[in-house]
């Protein structure tokens, strides 16, 4: 089985292509469970997300696909959401979908992932920056309200490393993960930037199987290409730290499948 729960949608104003012809590339990747999680609404960096008036919409469109291709594939719906605080919304928290990402793309307010702010790395120390991100990714995991992490290591997107080890840095965050329940994906946007390998990098993985931590799968497509790219990799990646069963949601609920 195959499952990819990271894809977006137009509605996120920096995606492209129709919901069909991203369904119908995960079909042609041989993917089981295909899910949707777009940008969730927020009043913050509101360029980069759908607005709150279009969450109808955008589950409306991805209830009726899911109908439409229902012998094919199974369409699942869901939200990536900004780990913000005081900026998340009880109208995405507890929206009627089958699952929510929880991602860390701010540190201090500062978009670290966007090039249009690459500059800042500069201006900050390299460890300082990933302890905050981490700590970020640590409340996100206390705060109880995602089934799955997004992209946990997303901070070293442009190739900017910390001297610092890493499996300690991310270590507080690992536990209160794994406190929480949550699922880890393996998300194949990283081959696609400057640091060219998956999220999480090989010294994640050896703590997420060492705390027997839960792994799911995602694109992060922004593209119908993008669907499937590198899915190979992010399986075998996986198979190499043990993992033989990932994790899918319906309706917030988990069950685990073989991949
Ligand atoms: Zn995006
Ligand atoms: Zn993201």
């Amino acid at each position: 089985m195959s499952v990819d729960l990271h894809n977006h949608t137009i509605l996120c104003k920096h995606a492209t292509g129709t919901l069909e012809e991203y369904v119908e590339k995960a079909i042609e990747k041989n993917i089981d469970f295909f899910g949707f999680s777009d940008h969730a609404p927020m009043n913050y960096a509101q360029d980069y997300r759908m607005k709150f008036e279009q969450m109808n919409q955008y589950e409306k469109s991805i209830l009726d696909l899911r109908k439409v291709y229902q012998n094919r594939i199974h369409v699942l719906l869901g939200y990536e959401v900004d780990f913000l605080v005081g900026f998340m919304d009880d109208r995405v928290i507890n929206a009627n979908v089958d699952y929510l990402i929880g991602s860390v793309h701010f540190v201090n307010k500062w978009g670290f992932d966007n090039p249009k702010y690459i500059g800042e790395y500069k201006n900050k120390n390299i460890d300082k920056i990933w302890e905050d991100y981490f700590e970020e990714l640590e409340n996100l995991a206390k705060s109880g309200l995602f089934n799955i992490v997004g992209h946990i290591d997303l901070i070293k997107v442009f190739n900017y490393l910390p001297k610092k080890d890493i499996k300690l840095l991310a270590l507080k965050a690992i536990k209160e993960i794994k406190k929480a329940n949550m699922a880890v994906e393996i998300n194949a946007a990283g081959f696609r930037k400057p640091i060219k390998e998956a999220y999480p990098s090989k010294s994640i993985m050896e703590l997420l199987s060492e705390y027997d931590i839960p792994i799911t799968f995602g694109s992060d497509s922004h593209a119908p290409h993008e669907v499937g790219l590198n899915k190979d990799k992010i399986h075998s990646l996986a198979s190499h730290y043990g993992y033989s069963k990932c994790a899918n949601f319906i309706k917030k609920e988990r069950f685990m499948v073989e991949f």
